[in-house]
């Protein structure tokens, strides 16, 4: 948007807020200053720049299907940007209420599960309510139920980062760092599906944000052997601008050196830019559980093995940023079961790294040397199939399932393998129902 235009629409909103606020009943209206919209399969989120706090209140009506969004002594002072080639949504219309209330309905077609919630303002962003609607009845996921088998095709999931509200890192020329891993995840994915042994999929498959926690839900959920973030790397000012080659990651507690835990820092905060609805309070202790977890299945290890196969193929691109396999508390890496790592490519802070990246066949480079990594270490994640001893339990905890929860969900949540689950629990499959009381294995090290 260019400055000019900026500056009309904000003198237009304060006379729409001007306007209104003569009928207003406490204080001036929060303004609806921005809308848009990002479309994920069978899902679309609706995000609308709020000028301040205020509540909502939402309903689906049927025949045809709309949902309505009453957003309490608002106005709107942007247009709805039609959103072009929705399987969800056919429009979007407007209309203040006699209460004061701004109402959206969304043109539906087909009915919808709704999740509203509003967002505190995190930069780049003021408050923002955030409308995630997906389709009622999903298509029949054909989720892996298959058990660990030595000869079953190794799985890896691809994790491009960022997407949506959170466009990761901006270098020159508005190149964002969410389209340059998602074009590189995009290219290792077609090498590992054409691979005999192999297979692949993507955590994120357009530009639409996944919360860090459900990434590694995701590849549970799909009985993934390994998890392969990909990120670009960026620091602010002069050292950002000069910074050059890749470097990789696997979790720990702390940041090894100051630079890895600023860039865990920055790299977690995208649930509050892209938006999660999630108890972030939680993750400090969540990590200290995961670590505990991790240590006694050898899935430290396996990462470590994991990023110092790639790391080597990097290495062939030119000097690394990095040298040696580096730590830092990174979230996305905390499935306690499948050996996680987390690629820093080039600098997208650095001008020259950021057109590079920004190039297809730059891009399909660092794929194909990701992709011969993974296939190096092929071999050890094979192996980890194997069935080994199981950790040493300390006790039980039982915990009735509630409604909509998977157990693959669950296991993520109490740092144990959906294996473990089952087996504790005498289940085949994924199947549980609300209401369930399944026993979940604490181990050691837990008070
Ligand atoms: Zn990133």
């Amino acid at each position: 948007m260019t400055g000019v235009l900026r500056r009309f629409l904000a003198l237009a909103a304060c006379l729409v807020a001007l306007m209104v606020a003569g009928t207003a009943s406490a204080g001036p209206r929060v303004m609806i200053r921005g809308f848009r919209a990002w479309q994920g399969p069978r899902y679309i989120r609706l995000v609308f720049d709020l000028s301040g706090a205020t509540s909502d209140r939402t309903f689906s009506l049927p025949d045809p299907d709309r949902f309505v969004i009453d957003v309490r002594h608002a106005v709107l002072a942007t247009s709805l940007a039609p959103v072009a080639h929705s399987p969800i949504v056919r429009d979007l219309r407007v209309g203040l209420q006699p209460d004061g209330s701004e109402r959206i309905v969304v043109d539906l077609k087909t009915a919808v599960r709704s999740h509203t919630f509003l967002l505190r303002p995190y930069p780049p962003y003021g408050y923002r309510l955030v409308v995630d609607l997906r389709t009622a009845h999903p298509a029949v996921q054909h989720i892996a139920t298959r058990p660990p088998h030595a000869h079953r095709r190794l799985v890896i999931a691809i994790d491009p980062g960022h997407g949506g509200d959170d466009p990761g890192a901006i270098g020159v020329d508005g190149i964002e760092e969410k389209n340059v891993v998602l074009a590189i995840g995009r290219d290792l994915n077609r090498l590992l599906n054409a691979t005999p042994g192999m297979s692949s999929f993507l955590t994120r498959t357009g530009d639409y944000y996944v919360p860090l926690r459900r990434r590694f839900e995701i590849a549970t959920e799909h009985n993934a052997d390994a998890f392969v973030s990909i990120h670009a790397d960026s620091f602010p000012g002069p050292v950002g601008r000069s910074a050059t080659g890749s470097s990789i990651y696997i979790l720990s507690r702390r940041g090894a050196s100051r630079e890895a835990a600023y860039l865990a820092h920055t790299e977690n905060a995208s649930d509050f830019i892209g938006g999660a609805s999630l108890d972030l309070g939680r993750n400090n202790t969540l990590l200290n559980h995961v670590l505990v977890n991790m240590s006694q299945t050898g899935t430290i290890q396996a990462s470590h093995q994991l990023a110092q196969d790639i790391l080597g193929q990097l290495s062939k691109l030119g000097p690394l940023h990095t040298d040696y396999v580096d730590r830092a508390p990174f979230m996305v890496l905390s499935s306690p079961e499948i050996p996680s790592v987390l690629i820093e490519t080039e600098f997208i802070s650095n001008p020259v790294e950021a057109h590079k990246l920004a190039t297809p066949w730059f891009q399909h480079v660092l794929a194909y040397r990701i992709w011969k990594g993974i296939m190096r270490d092929a071999k050890n994640l094979r192996a980890r199939r194997a069935p080994g001893p199981m950790p040493p339990r300390v006790h039980n905890a039982e915990y009735t399932v509630k409604p909509g929860e998977t157990l693959s969900g669950i296991a993520v949540r109490y740092h144990v393998t959906v294996q473990v689950l089952r087996a504790t629990n005498g289940i085949h499959g994924n199947r549980i129902a609300a209401g369930q009381r399944l026993l979940i294995p604490i181990y050691g090290a837990q008070s």
